[in-house]
């Protein structure tokens, strides 16, 4: 998971980008960079966090009424600087872009580009082979006039090559930005407009918050399969190219969004404390009954804790403070750097726990590391008993399409019950989601989204072409990408 941004205004965006990417480095801190035009590209990108990698002096540099911004987390490539977005090629025209997802074919494209029409692909990024594929359609047309009907086309061809999920901005010099989703919107992506007295301009964004950052207070999702141009005179041209079943990422609402951002017209908020709402009947279906206190894992099970104690009539506490300085560790690349961050990332509030039988609540349990951890620091500030609640359903199955958790070996919850997982990770008992309840509760009052992604859960890939040899090819470039570590 990335993320995205891409603006294109009459006024100077510069200001309005960077508040823009903090609202975003939640999606990933491993890199970030910015892109701008003003008839020719400036670009400023590096390691780490935004604060660090952005100054006075290259903010100064980077002008125009055109950006693209992007926050990395690495699913391809080794998160050095070369591999860091956004992106851009010099020919044709000029195109600039960056992207969120995960390119599945991206080792067969890097191969077909450079025997098909000898460009080296010279990174380890898939926004890279994008550009390319996009790129090369356009040189087809490159004597005729650039129409949004060729642009469409090329969105198309880059349907016909690129698998995997994609949310991609693409800026073609001085002719308009491009943005498109792939076939079964995996991965989210909004666009807002404003037109007010001070001017005119189009945003695009991996969450709305983004978009509120940047003075967008009007917004809405750019639809599956479809692609959105904006040309140089601000006119908006849309077209629907994939008529593939709508799937977008379930584990968006559960996990990687911040909860005040909205994502295929549903907020995330709102979805989280109807995950708490379904998970309390389930708690109470179990037949645990000595609970005294309810209390979350920060930040991203607040939500739901707080419901999950309002239906069951259970007193709600902090009980675990979050250093804020210290990044999150689900996407932090590496079980070491990970576990170490666990240790530092989390303090409990002894008090509130001595004597008491807690619930504790998370999002998710992956790997076992970190729920084991804060259990064990649970029980040693003097808890009774600790109940640990999952308002996702056990995830035993790799993401190929963005997400770091991509070898079967690494879910605490393979081939395990849940009285094998609560051993697993020292807790009184675990209690899980349903993964219809799930599903149900995301998706309550938005029937437009028939089915999401959930093949972390289930294994059923929806884009139809992840092998069992694609699997095994991933799980051992993550072994062997551990071992360097
Ligand atoms: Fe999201 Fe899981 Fe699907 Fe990956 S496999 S896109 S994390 S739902």
């Amino acid at each position: 998971m990335c993320g995205v941004l891409g603006i294109i205004d009459s006024e100077q965006v510069i200001g309005k980008v960077y508040n823009a990417m903090l609202t975003l480095q939640h999606r990933g801190q491993d890199s970030a960079g910015i892109l701008t035009y003003d008839g020719r590209y400036h670009i400023k990108k590096g390691n780490g966090l935004i604060r660090d990698i952005f100054d006075e002096k290259n903010i100064a540099r980077l002008q125009g009424h055109v950006a693209i911004g992007h926050t990395r987390y690495p699913t391809v490539g080794e998160g050095s600087i070369e591999d860091a977005q956004p992106f851009w090629i010099n020919y044709p025209y000029g195109i600039a872009g960056a992207h969120n997802g995960n390119v599945s074919n991206f080792i067969d494209l890097k191969e077909r580009l450079f025997e098909n029409s000898h460009k080296l692909i010279n990174s380890n990024c898939d926004v890279e082979v994008i550009i390319n594929i996009f790129a090369e359609y356009l040189e087809k047309w490159k004597s005729k006039a650039l129409t949004p009907e060729i642009i469409f086309n090329a969105v198309r061809y880059v349907y016909r090559f690129v698998k995997g999920s994609y949310s991609v901005v693409l800026y073609i010099a001085g002719k308009g930005m491009v943005a498109f989703r792939d076939p079964y919107g995996l991965r989210p992506l909004v666009f807002g407009k404003r037109n007010s007295g001070a001017g005119i301009g189009y945003a695009f964004a991996s969450e709305s918050v983004a978009l509120d950052a940047m003075g967008f207070a009007e917004h809405s999702d750019v639809a599956s399969g479809s692609a959105i141009f904006i040309d140089a005179e601000y006119k908006f041209h849309s077209k629907k190219i994939s008529k593939k079943p709508f799937r977008p990422c379930i584990f968006e609402y559960i996990y990687f969004a911040r909860p005040d951002s909205w994502m295929n017209g549903i907020n995330v908020y709102e979805a989280r404390i109807r995950l708490g709402a379904k998970l309390a009947k389930k708690i109470k279906e179990s037949g645990i009954d000595d609970i005294d206190i309810v209390v979350p894992v920060p930040d991203s099970a607040r939500s739901a804790a707080i419901e999950i104690a309002r239906v069951l009539k259970l007193r709600y506490e902090e009980g675990l403070v979050k250093n804020r300085y210290i990044g999150r560790t689900f996407i932090m690349p590496g079980n070491l750097i990970r576990r170490q961050s666990i240790r530092h990332k989390l303090n409990p509030i002894r008090h509130v726990f001595k004597g008491q039988n807690i619930l504790l609540v998370d999002d998710s349990i992956v790997r076992g590391n970190t729920s084991r951890s804060i259990i064990q620091m649970v029980r040693d500030s003097g808890a009774k008993k600790v109940y640990f609640a999952s308002y996702s359903a056990p995830l035993t199955n790799p993401c190929v399409y963005g997400i770091d958790m991509q070898t079967k070996g690494e879910f605490v919850a393979v081939d395990a019950d849940n009285h094998e997982i609560a051993k697993k990770i020292g807790a009184d008992a675990v209690i899980y989601q349903d993964i219809k309840d799930m599903e149900n509760a995301v998706r309550q009052g938005h029937k437009e989204i028939k089915s999401f992604c959930k093949a972390c859960f289930t294994g059923d890939y929806p884009t139809g072409d992840v092998s069992k040899d694609m699997l095994e090819k991933i799980a051992c470039e993550r072994k062997d990408s551990q071992k360097e570590e």
